[in-house]
């Protein structure tokens, strides 16, 4: 069963399914609630502006008649997922975005990925789509890798999380995108 959620015309979150609802719970507690996530622009739980960019433009392409689809990492602390995004409208008002599981895996924990561990004031950003993270300013590592090179494995706090997206990612997306002229 995809994980559903919908925008209306203004682009407020008006809609999550039961597959979601349960998804959440399980994997991300009371933050993405619905209480908390129904009517909220869906834009507001976008930090980044690469990310917002490429969101926006998506949404566009969907309201315009061509569905988009990717495939994109949503990972837990002990499991590699893959997820298939399909992103459509069906009346070119209304966007809804659904995505099914494709591929998962086990892994020993990354406690980078543990909530409830204690943060200090580090930022670490981490690809929305890829889950790699960046090790310096170009460089993006898996997320095992990151943790072995910054040394994450030994140390008592951990740095917090940001998402935003690598440089790969967005070029890849653009280039799906620019294909399309009426975006
Ligand atoms: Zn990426």
């Amino acid at each position: 069963m995809p994980l559903v959620y919908r925008i209306d015309a203004l682009d407020n979150i008006f809609y999550v399914n039961d597959a979601w609802m349960v998804w959440a719970r399980q994997n991300d507690g009371d933050s993405v609630m619905p209480d908390y996530v129904l009517g909220r622009k869906l834009w507001a739980c976008m930090g980044d502006p690469t990310v917002l960019q490429i969101y926006q433009r998506m949404v566009a392409q969907a309201r315009a008649g061509k569905p988009v689809q990717f495939n994109y990492r949503c990972d837990s602390p002990a499991h590699r997922r893959v997820f298939a995004m399909s992103i459509h409208s069906t009346d070119g008002i209304e966007v809804e975005f659904a995505s099914a599981l494709v591929h998962e895996e086990v892994r020993p924990v990354v406690a980078l990925l543990q909530p409830g561990r204690k943060r200090d004031q580090r930022m670490l950003r981490i690809c929305s789509w890829c889950q790699r993270v960046a090790v310096s300013v170009d460089r993006w590592l898996p997320v095992e890798e990151a943790a072995q090179v910054l040394h994450l494995m030994e140390a008592d706090s951990l740095p917090c999380i940001t998402h935003g997206m690598c440089e790969r990612c967005a070029e890849t997306m653009l280039k799906t995108l620019e294909g399309d002229s009426s975006v």
